[in-house]
């Protein structure tokens, strides 16, 4: 989508468009909403850090990239160090998850070419001030078809758009977004065949919310596919619930704080829950191995977060208590440790992965 210019007050002119398209063709899926809206927040904007919306993990600290580098360097080496490797990042945001890692496995002697997917402008732009030799691509299907991908997918899954089911006394009807009095509402639209419903949940309490996003289950399979005929591994990092279940996840953020989904699309970044147990079933028979979901907290320990740290601090004695607040943030339960969960793809042929056991 094209970046539109924004208004001083009134409606936005996306706001405008979808009201249009709502009048004249009856309420659109959250599905279709959610995609509009992030497309336009995106290509409009640097949503991350302090002056933005929301803050990721690599830009909390350079730790993150390191060990997802390391990590990286660890399984291409005990693959055999194929030649013509790639390094493929899904929605890099600013660069900066790449950066640490590249410079980490470079000092592992593991220099692949970063192909980046990226649709916004701003952002690519931000990413060629970092990565030096990157390609960008708007998806999977033009990143190279031969030799080992490692894919790295942080925070990308869940700006993904989501469907929402509805539960009703006759059963999951479709939740459609309408138009009504300057505002967008959600309404219960069409019911939804019986074999669109994830297993075990063909019951639909009343005012219950489930949600699923094809758009994630046709990367995730793409992914996989691509790993059980190039080889490699991918690792998705996100925060999520393992297992599929019912409840409403989609949410808004702006300025670092909550606020309503409904209103003012593409002006807040929106978000949904990722669902790694639909993930997981839509990878199962693509004939790669899955390895997690793990906690994030969990798997950064087992993988030497704590090692990382204290080297760092060692080196940086003035930065030391930085250092331990940012390990804390990304490891501790109540921080991002429990809620962010980490899942591998590894290839048939390739060796396990470490963090996971
Ligand atoms: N991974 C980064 C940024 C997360 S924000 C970090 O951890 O800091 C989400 C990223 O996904 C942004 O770069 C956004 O532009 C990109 N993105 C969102 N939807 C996308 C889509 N459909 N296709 C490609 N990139 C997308």
């Amino acid at each position: 989508m094209k970046a539109l210019p924004e208004r001083a007050s009134g409606p936005s002119l996306l706001e405008e468009q979808l009201a249009r398209l709502i009048a004249n063709y009856g309420p659109i899926s959250v599905a279709d909403y959610m995609a509009e809206a992030n497309a336009h927040y995106y290509a409009t904007r640097d949503p991350l850090g302090r002056a933005g919306d929301f803050i990721t993990a690599p830009e909390i600290s350079q730790m993150f990239g390191e060990l997802v580098g390391l990590w990286l360097a660890d399984l291409w080496e005990r693959a055999g160090s194929p030649a013509g490797t790639c390094y493929v990042e899904l929605g890099p945001g600013r660069g900066t998850l790449a950066a640490d890692a590249l410079r980490a496995m470079r000092s592992a002697g593991f220099e692949p070419n970063p192909e980046l997917i990226e649709t916004s402008p701003v952002l690519r732009q931000a990413q060629a001030a970092r990565i030096p030799g990157a390609h960008w691509h708007d998806q999977l299907d033009s990143i190279p078809h031969e030799g080992p991908l490692l894919i790295v997918a942080n925070e990308f899954f869940d700006a993904l758009p989501v469907r929402q089911l509805i539960g009703t006394p006759e059963g999951w009807r479709e939740r459609k977004v309408d138009y009504r009095g300057g505002r967008f509402v959600p309404v219960a639209g069409p019911p939804i065949a019986a074999s669109a419903i994830p297993d075990g949940l063909r019951e639909a309490p009343t005012g219950a919310v489930l949600e699923v996003s094809p758009a994630s289950i046709a990367i995730a399979q793409g992914i996989a596919h691509r790993l059980a005929v190039q080889g490699g591994a991918a690792l998705i990092i996100d925060y999520g619930h393992a297992r599929t279940g019912i409840g409403e996840t989609l949410q808004a953020v702006h300025g670092h704080a909550y606020a309503d989904p409904w209103s003012q699309p593409g002006e807040r970044d929106l978000t949904a829950h990722v669902d790694f147990g639909a993930l997981a079933a839509a990878v199962e028979g693509e004939g790669v191995r899955r390895f997690g979901p793990v906690d994030q907290g969990r798997w950064l320990a087992a993988i030497g977060v704590d090692a990382r740290a204290a080297s760092l601090a060692r080196h940086a004695p003035d930065r030391a208590e930085e250092i331990a607040t940012a390990r804390h943030r990304l490891t501790a339960p109540d921080q991002m440790g429990s809620l962010f969960k980490v899942m591998a793809l590894v290839a048939p042929d390739w060796p396990e992965p470490v963090g996971f056991a």
